[in-house]
């Protein structure tokens, strides 16, 4: 019976305990040996009596986090992988709301570690791995493991500041990963390649497809993106057939002419997710690889990672929009008008999810959870979640969904989910900054802040790079000498919107 996501490895460590599972370029695991070091991280936990927890991963993406990964599923409790780049300050917002019970980190990583979880106990790998680890003991506690119990929990974007977690139990992820294999026939023959870090929900397949079908993963530094021309030599070294990865990604290899190396990778299947896939550099890509399955997923972390898909199958000119398809297998999409009604024909909506992939919510945020995960409005006779996404969407003449816009501030950034509004708390919790207000520049792709304050714009740069990821960093800053309302006594976003269009030249 599979009631949690290690009953795969459990499998699978037997039937190909040789094979590699995971490579990161310094080292290759196999399903053996990932084994066994996940049972050391897990005894470790089980031994200082910690069960149902969240525990933070504070590594750098490798195959010791996805060990420790499955250890922490082993061990009952749940993991929160955190980025080892992210600002101090945000960590400690996510902390904060987590009261992780341990971190597990590396030897080299332990003094960061030590310094940024002042408070937590730390567990360094290598330490962990080389003590002996009661077997039977592990696999009593991960035989206590049901479906519903918390797998992981991933951080986004909060449009209050503080950032959100979402809560996935195993049987989410377990049914995202069944989806994901038995609709892209994933075997022992494929080989991922890794492009999203271990934070990011477009990462969920990279992590459990090894273990489910006995395929490996190459987990792919994000330097080796810089030049593209190398990221397409290693897939042909590794010899990769399959790619999931952000269309930020796919457009960079797309723009840079990589696709025209003299040598291109076996590419059986090319996914993408996490935003709009331009159909121009689409089409690069279809004629380099006229053989290859391209793939359209769309979902939210809330979901796991995708709850619509489209398989390419017809030609797009550049500038058509390419479809986002309909429900993955197991479940529902609703669109929803205002009141509340399903949307009639190619009228626009927002997009819900019904299924056993859907996430609890966010921990230690049951606003924000009642907020989103609300009871279907087209049921009043038992309960059944669905989730807003605040995505708008509409039927296009196939039937096939198509993305419109968002419903709020949340925008995508290189591939990452922001809201606007979590780049403006941290922008006035700086003393000297009265009023911020943040916009994006589609156009070009740039975060703007408008600002009211006495502080100097570059001294307010430096506090945003300190504050927030990097990718949140708006990129252009306008002092204010008073920031605009509307009729409401509301920041006129819409008036600030215009400037940004007529104020300067490209
Ligand atoms: P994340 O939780 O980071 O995966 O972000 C989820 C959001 O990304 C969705 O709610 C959409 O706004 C956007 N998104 C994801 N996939 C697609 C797609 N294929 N096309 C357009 N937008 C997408």
């Amino acid at each position: 019976m599979q009631n949690s996501i290690t009953a795969y490895l459990e499998q699978t460590a037997k039937r190909l305990p040789h094979q590699i599972a995971y490579d990161d370029l310094t080292r290759a695991i196999t399903f053996s040996e990932l084994r066994t070091e996940a049972f050391c991280v897990a005894w470790r936990l089980i031994a200082e009596g910690i069960e149902k927890k969240p525990i933070v991963v504070f590594m750098k993406k490798s195959v010791e986090c996805i060990a420790s990964f499955l250890g922490i599923a082993y061990s009952r409790n749940f993991y929160t992988p955190i980025d080892v780049s992210m600002p101090a300050t945000r960590i400690a917002k996510i902390t904060e709301t987590l009261s992780p019970a341990a971190v597990v980190t590396t030897k080299a990583l332990f003094n960061k570690a030590k310094e940024t979880f002042p408070d937590c106990v730390i567990l360094p790998y290598e330490a962990m791995c080389d003590d002996a680890c009661d077997e039977e003991k592990v696999l009593a506690t991960a035989s206590r493991v049901i479906d519903t119990d918390v797998l992981y929990i991933l951080f986004t974007s909060g449009s209050t500041g503080t950032p959100k977690g979402v809560i996935i139990p195993h049987r989410s992820a377990i049914d995202y990963t069944d989806w994901f294999a038995e609709r892209f026939a994933i075997d022992e023959h494929h080989n991922l390649g890794n492009q999203a870090p271990l934070y990011f929900d477009l990462s969920i397949q990279d992590v459990f497809l090894p273990i489910k079908c006995g395929c490996r993963t190459t987990l792919i530094p994000a330097s080796r993106f810089t030049f593209p021309k190398d990221t397409v030599s290693l897939l042909v070294e590794k010899k990769i057939n399959i790619i999931v990865w952000i269309p930020t990604a796919l457009c960079l290899v797309a723009n840079l002419k990589a696709l025209k190396a003299p040598q291109l990778p076996k590419l059986e299947q090319v996914l993408f997710c996490g935003e709009v896939m331009p159909n121009k550099q689409l089409n690069a890509w279809r004629r380099a690889f006229p053989e290859t399955r391209f793939v359209n997923l769309y979902g939210p972390t809330e979901a796991c990672d995708a709850c619509t898909y489209y398989i390419v199958d017809r030609a797009f000119d550049d500038a058509e929009v390419l479809p986002m398809g309909k429900a993955c297998e197991n479940t529902e999409i609703l669109v929803l008008d205002e009141e509340d009604r399903p949307v009639e024909g190619d009228g626009i909506g927002e997009l819900c999810i019904r299924g056993t992939s859907l996430a609890y919510g966010y921990y230690n945020n049951p606003e924000k959870t009642a907020q989103a995960f609300v009871q279907n409005p087209l049921n009043s006779a038992y309960p059944e979640m669905i989730y807003r996404t605040g995505d708008l969407v509409r039927r296009n003449q196939y039937g096939e969904l198509e993305f419109v816009s968002r419903k709020d501030f949340q925008i995508k950034h290189m591939g990452y989910r922001i809201e606007l509004g979590e780049i403006e708390s941290a922008a006035v919790a700086e003393s000297r900054v009265d009023l911020a207000c943040c916009l994006y520049d589609s156009e070009r792709s740039r975060i703007v802040l408008y600002y009211t304050g006495s502080i100097e714009e570059s001294d307010l740069k430096r506090y945003m790079e300190d504050s927030v990821p990097v990718y949140m960093v708006p990129a252009k800053y306008h002092h204010l000498t008073e920031m605009p309302r509307n009729l409401n006594g509301k920041i006129d976003r819409a008036l600030l919107g215009k400037s940004l269009n007529h104020k300067e030249s490209k």
